[in-house]
């Protein structure tokens, strides 16, 4: 069954909004004062406030409703306040706002029996985490202690988390000043045609050559010494590049013929963002260890996991798994999850992802690719796409270097603001990630204003 969201439903248009502009004021103020923001130069920053939203749209202190084309950091898949959500938390806090991990509680059942139903597989021990950095971090010590094995292949051009291991697993610059170096990690190339490792020219030789190469580093780096590959079923924040034919089931293959444990990374991939619940869907993949966070929830209160096989649930069966949380399986995300699910099921939220990208976000962005000369590449799936700027088309020189910003980029991304539309952007792609559930009308109104940023965007060019 297949369905679009029509403006008026959770997602659709809100209401204007009564902004006092004077607390906005005052929090800016004491934010710069005391908060200590991530991956930031503290003084060079002019964070924006947001002091309301409502389904696909945010208010700032100043009152202007602003589009989410970033879905924050691509994960309020149901949009913002959805009701269903919002209720279920203040249920759960006004019954029972925190037990142990050690006890029972039927929120934590639920999310878990839901979560599980939807992985693929038959991945139905769920570990919850607090988040997807830590989600990954838990996974590498299963694997680790499941095999015997220590080393971790991750590739180049991923983020898998901002966390001591999972930052040296990640293979995007965030890793560079961070790199301890003695993690036991072992970056590969991942397939990625645009910006082709190989020298490939068509997808399935760069999924052919791609699996030749991991192949080789396997084999160089000693099958019996490694313990887990991981990787994004479809890598997010560096550049939602899409595997080719044949590669993730390559990359299953080689797992079991190695004895590693294949970890796929569904943080941000996850929960329909890619128009399915879970990306490795599209390949017909069935990872050992799953983890997941944002979508979960919507991000409406923070919760990840790891979905577990039996065979790794079974190597703790007797032993003890060395390792938890304070707030695992916290009723309040719990609550949420449950409440999210729900609402994804019962709204038909995946399969308005998947549609919104193949009729309305698709077709634009391959439009823009036509028109814009300062579009180098566009690519992805449900509502899950990126847009690579380049100055020149023919050498692909992007628009920022890989690991840094520019001038260009930042104009963009502010004059999409002074638009009214929010975007997410990283080194020189600009990423078109608004909430599963956008109806066409806001898809189609954000993608005007993305149009009219792009020919500002070919004057660089
Ligand atoms: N893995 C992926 C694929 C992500 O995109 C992210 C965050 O963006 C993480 C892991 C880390 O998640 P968190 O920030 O919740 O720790």
């Amino acid at each position: 069954m297949t369905s679009i969201v029509e403006p008026d439903a959770a997602a659709g248009h809100a209401d204007e909004m009564d902004i006092d502009t004077a607390a906005a004021q005052r929090a800016y103020e004491l934010d710069r004062r005391h908060v200590f923001h991530s991956w930031s130069a503290q003084d060079l920053i002019d964070p924006m406030v947001i002091s309301a939203a409502q389904g696909s749209y945010v208010w700032d202190g100043h009152g202007n409703k602003l589009l989410d084309f970033s879905s924050q950091l691509v994960y309020t898949n149901i949009g913002h306040q959805h009701p269903r959500v919002t209720a279920a938390i203040a249920a759960q806090a006004a019954t029972l706002c925190t037990v142990a991990p050690s006890h029972v509680n039927d929120a934590r059942s639920e999310a878990a029996r839901l979560i599980a139903a939807r992985t693929p597989g038959m991945l139905d021990k769920i570990f919850f985490t607090n988040g997807g950095a830590d989600a990954n971090e838990h996974a590498v010590r299963m694997a680790r202690l499941h095999t015997g094995r220590h080393k971790v292949l991750s590739a180049y051009r991923s983020y898998h988390g901002g966390t001591e291991l999972a930052v040296n697993i990640t293979g995007d610059p965030r890793r560079w000043p961070s790199d301890t170096g003695t993690a036991g990690t072992i970056h590969f190339f991942p397939p990625y045609l645009y910006r082709s490792a190989f020298h490939a020219s068509t997808e399935e030789d760069e999924s052919q050559r791609a699996l030749e190469h991991l192949e080789q580093v396997i084999r160089l780096e000693g099958p019996d010494t490694i313990a887990a590959i991981m990787v994004e079923s479809i890598p997010g924040t560096a550049g939602i590049y899409l595997p080719p034919p044949g590669y993730l089931q390559g990359v299953r293959e080689l797992a079991t013929q190695f004895g590693i444990v294949f970890i796929a990374d569904e943080v941000m991939a996850g929960f329909g963002r890619s128009g399915k619940w879970f990306a490795v869907e599209h390949f017909d993949v069935v990872p050992d260890l799953l983890t997941f966070a944002k979508g979960v929830t919507s991000g409406y209160v923070p919760l990840g996991g790891v979905a577990i096989s039996p065979e790794i649930a079974a190597t703790f069966g007797k032993r003890v798994y060395p390792g938890g949380l304070t707030y695992s399986g916290h009723p309040l995300a719990c609550a949420a999850a449950v409440a999210t699910i729900e609402a994804m099921e019962d709204e038909h939220i995946v399969e308005n992802a998947a549609n919104i990208g193949e009729t309305v976000i698709g077709p634009a962005l391959q439009g823009f690719a036509s028109r814009h000369r300062a579009v180098g590449e566009v690519r992805g799936t449900g509502v899950f796409w990126a847009i690579e700027m380049v100055k020149d088309r023919r050498t692909r020189e992007p628009l920022a270097a890989y690991g840094g910003s520019s001038p260009e980029m930042t104009q963009l991304i502010t004059e999409a603001k002074s638009r009214g539309l929010l975007v997410f952007a990283n080194f020189n792609r600009i990423h078109v990630v608004p909430p599963c559930n956008i109806s066409a009308e806001d898809a189609r109104l954000g993608l005007a204003i993305l149009d009219g940023v792009l020919d500002l965007a070919d004057g660089f060019a």
